[in-house]
């Protein structure tokens, strides 16, 4: 099967459907960004990503304070995953204030524990997610060393397999996050 077939497969029970591939005008790719399926779709996941925080936050009596916003914002806005200095550097652009690292990990402390914001350990780096999972939801992601692109995925299978052996532990997971690194199926192809 196709890496591309197997993307799908695996999406085909949830709806979820990002398509989060950064960078991909960079590199080996050939690839006008302005085109890229990838980057209109994430654009379009902004604007809902970020109204979605906003009423998230309005019904929990919590404040998507300027600079929690700003710092979400740059997230959905690069469509790959930042660190707390490179944010530093996207928000500092165009005379923008310089932050100090705190500030900025307060942010994402907060961001991730609205679930608005993910982790990703292998890099500490952060991307943004529009989908409120639930703590009990497995979160993969597909990390590309080639592209930089991240593709985020949900298995109800997986999810079940894992829930299944951290209850025989009585385990409580606060947050679960499979991080796979490799070669996207686009940069194979380009070899
Ligand atoms: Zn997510
Ligand atoms: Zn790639």
């Amino acid at each position: 099967m196709a890496q591309d077939a197997q993307d799908h497969a695996q999406d085909h029970a949830h709806d979820h459907d990002m398509r989060d591939h950064g960078k991909h005008d960079h590199g080996k790719h050939d690839h006008d960004h302005s085109h890229c399926r990838h980057a209109r779709e994430r654009a379009d996941l902004a604007d809902t990503g970020l109204a979605r925080a906003e009423e998230l936050c309005a019904a929990r009596r919590q404040r998507l304070t300027p600079i929690r916003r700003a710092v979400l914002e740059a997230l959905y806005r690069t469509h790959a995953p930042l660190g707390a200095y490179e944010l530093i550097a996207v928000l500092g652009e165009g005379g923008g204030k310089t932050h100090a690292p705190i500030t900025i990990y307060r942010a994402l402390d907060f961001l991730m524990e609205q679930g608005f914001v993910h982790r990703l350990a292998s890099r500490n780096a952060f991307v943004a997610c529009p989908h409120g999972h639930a703590p009990d939801e497995l979160v993969a992601f597909l990390i590309c060393e080639g592209c930089g692109g991240v593709d985020e995925r949900h298995s109800p299978a997986l999810t079940r397999a894992v829930s299944g052996m951290i209850a025989a532990e009585a385990f409580k997971p606060r947050q679960q996050v499979l991080e796979i690194v490799g070669l996207c199926g686009h940069c194979r192809e380009v070899g």
